[in-house]
């Protein structure tokens, strides 16, 4: 059998580990792996080279992906799909797995609608995906938000500061509440809170009148402009508040002992799958177990909010 595994969307830390596990479990089982460059769009482009295990080491506790990532718009269109599911046809390859968030998930699906044997496993650092409780990079970009943040947070208590810190998740608010919490902060806002300007400022007021000498603001991107937040945070209290957003250094990094080795047993259950004949399914870990559901089952999961949420006042 020849399984072909592409990384897609936002890279995330441990996507290597992962792919290594998938690679080697298949070679492991007397079948051949092969490697599709830059994701759906490395498919379209017929950029797949076959590996042997070689080719997979020393990526074990490397961060970012080996193979490449990439966002192709047009791989909606059914038409651009026939045109992978061709070149796979032409290596004799007919099975795939692919490392992603749900935008990748929704590519699986797709394929698999046409009669691809695919895989679906959860790599983005946004814990954006429903079905599973934690994905293959949330961990690490969490440790690197909170390494920035405790920097922020010596040079917030020298200087008496607000700081307003934007951390990554775009339609998941977890990096910002786990990190949050983690680093002590005194108010978190993202898509679960819900964002009003003046619930801030009275936030803020509550802070001052606590007499804390400062304080920490987290934001989830894409809910306001955090220099515009600080700003006004600055006006409206005796605070020098300053906002930074951390951006794309949460991405990158050597994953961490929980990402290398959920990826690793990821890996592991993906290609056996596939070597058993099953297909259509996305990876997911609950309580540390881990375990599959259909993709499409994966996708209509609804989003249960972490309970961290109530930690928050408590701890203020
Ligand atoms: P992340 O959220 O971490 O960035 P992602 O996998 O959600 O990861 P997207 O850019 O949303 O990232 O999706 C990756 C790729 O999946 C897209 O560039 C596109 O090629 C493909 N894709 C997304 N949605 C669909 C869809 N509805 N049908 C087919 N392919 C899709």
């Amino acid at each position: 059998m020849k399984i072909g595994i592409l990384t897609s969307g936002g890279d995330a830390p441990g996507m290597n580990a992962c792919l290594r596990a998938v690679v080697r479990t298949t070679i492991h089982y007397g079948h051949e792996a092969y490697g599709i460059y830059d994701g759906y769009k490395g498919l379209v482009e017929n950029k797949i080279k076959q590996l042997d295990r070689n080719d997979v080491g020393q990526i074990l506790n490397r961060g970012g992906t080996i193979l490449g990532s990439s966002r192709l718009p047009s791989f909606k269109e059914k038409a651009v799909r026939q045109i992978a599911i061709d070149h796979l046809k032409t290596w004799g390859i007919e099975a795939l797995v692919v490392i992603g968030g749900d935008g990748t998930y929704r590519g699986a699906m797709a394929l698999s609608e046409m009669g691809l044997k695919v895989i679906a496993i959860p790599g983005t650092i946004d814990n954006d995906i429903a079905s599973t409780e934690y994905t293959i990079g949330f961990f690490t970009a969490l440790d690197t938000a909170i390494d920035a943040i405790d920097k922020l947070r010596d040079t917030s208590f020298s200087h008496q500061r607000c700081t307003v810190v934007e951390v990554m998740g775009r339609d998941c608010g977890d990096l910002s509440i786990y990190s949050g919490i983690a680093c002590g902060a005194e108010i978190v806002i993202t898509k679960e809170t819900g964002f009003d300007p003046e619930n801030v400022l009275m936030q803020v007021k509550k802070a001052e009148e606590m007499h804390k000498r400062h304080l920490i603001v987290v934001v989830a991107e894409n809910i306001t402009n955090v220099f515009e937040l600080a700003e006004n945070i600055g006006k409206h209290s005796h605070y020098t508040a300053r906002a930074t957003v951390l951006g794309y250094i949460q991405r990158g990094g050597q994953p961490s002992s929980y990402d290398r080795i959920l990826a690793s047993k990821m890996g592991v259950h993906a290609a056996e799958l596939l070597i058993k004949g099953e297909s259509g399914y996305a990876i997911y870990t609950k309580s540390m177990e881990i375990g599959h559901c259909p993709i499409a089952e994966a996708l209509n999961a609804q989003d249960e909010v972490t309970d961290l949420y109530q930690y928050l006042n408590k701890l203020n």
